[in-house]
């Protein structure tokens, strides 16, 4: 039987590894130590230390590929996916795990239908059954039902969820090895990314804290005070879907099923009747306060602290209290 291999790709960001890519890892390793498996590594980039390439190592990578040219400066999907697939072809890995950032979203696809696979996307957990198969596990019908799911083809490919997957502790004693990829540049007529204008202005996924909004709020003005309490908390805004349907505020603050997964320390809902949806995207959060006037809201049942009444009256008196214990 050929040697096992398991890989996932290490998401940088301007050089940067992407916490991403620690999760993958330690999923990663359960899986491989439960196969016997290899764990590496793919990380595409233009000069990443080799000090970054190591903490791959440390978090659980055997082995980690590195390619480093110009062209992995910025995310090109057309580049990743040429030289993935070629690794792939060459290596032959039994599974391969991305993350599902909005790069992960956007290249798995493509990389999954070059090497004619199938992929799962959006998983949530990912588990080994006693015939040593992978049981990809994501939410179904808007999250009513979780999906297991067996792939036939080869390589299993998925996508997993950021934050949900635990990272291992590291180990800088760790042994591995780092083998240095040759580039090589597809021919393309689409068009390449070249710059960026700016950065996007919030990272709601690692906010330590999050003041969110729902409908309650009742109009895009109601998020001008949940900013103030973000900003004097030191967090970000985050908000639900009808929200960001109803134009209050842009999609990159939604919280939920279809938004973005968050696990801060303290997770203030105001006006969030606690949806399942919602509820899937913020539920990990470590502290919550929920401040809803209605006090059969579900998310009064997984608050920590419930606070019945109008947002409107309890966001202004805390934003006051914070403010005089300051002496502001
Ligand atoms: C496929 C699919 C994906 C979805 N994905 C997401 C997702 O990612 N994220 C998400 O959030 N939703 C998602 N939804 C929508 C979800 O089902 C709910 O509709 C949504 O979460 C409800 O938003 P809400 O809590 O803001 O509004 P509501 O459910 O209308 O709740 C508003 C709450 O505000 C309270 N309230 C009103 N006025 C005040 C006041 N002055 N002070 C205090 N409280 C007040 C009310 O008591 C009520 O509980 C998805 C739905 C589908 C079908």
């Amino acid at each position: 039987m050929p040697y096992r291999k398991i890989m996932i790709l290490a998401e940088q960001r301007g050089g940067k590894i992407h916490p991403i890519s620690f999760e993958l890892l330690g999923k990663g390793r359960e899986i491989a130590n439960k196969l016997g498996a290899e764990l590496s590594a793919v990380i595409l980039g233009n000069n990443i230390a080799r000090e970054d390439l190591m903490e791959l190592i440390y978090y659980g990578a055997d082995k980690v590929y590195s390619y480093n040219h110009p062209v992995f400066e910025y995310p090109d999907v057309i580049q990743y996916k040429h030289n993935i697939v070629k690794l792939i072809q060459e290596e032959r890995p039994e599974i391969f795990l991305f993350g599902a950032t909005n790069f992960g979203r956007s290249l798995a696809p493509r990389v999954a239908a070059s090497v004619k696979t199938g992929l799962t996307a959006d998983c949530i957990d990912l588990q080994v059954d006693e015939n040593e198969e992978l049981i990809q596990i994501r939410p179904a019908f808007v999250g009513n039902i979780l999906a297991h799911i067996k792939t036939k083809t080869r390589p299993i490919m998925s996508t997993i969820r950021y934050n949900v997957m635990k990272k291992n502790e590291r180990n800088s004693t760790r042994e591995g090895m780092i083998v240095e990829m040759k580039t090589e540049i597809a021919e393309t007529k689409t068009p390449r990314l070249i710059g960026k204008e700016g950065e996007k202005k919030i990272n709601i996924t690692d906010a330590k804290i999050v003041v969110a909004g729902g409908r309650g709020l009742g109009s895009q003005e109601g998020f001008k005070l949940l900013k103030e309490l973000a900003d004097l908390l030191g967090g970000v805004v985050g908000a639900s879907r009808v929200a960001v349907d109803e134009g209050w505020i842009g999609k990159e603050h939604q919280v939920g099923f279809s938004g973005n997964t968050v696990k801060p320390r303290l997770y203030i809902a105001c006006g969030i009747s606690g949806a399942p949806q919602h509820l899937a995207g913020m539920k990990d959060s470590e502290i919550i306060v929920a401040i809803n006037s209605d006090p059969s809201a579900p998310i009064h049942r997984i608050a920590d602290y419930s606070i019945i009444g109008d947002l409107y009256q309890v966001v202004p008196l805390m934003i006051k209290e914070i403010k005089a214990i300051r002496g502001e």
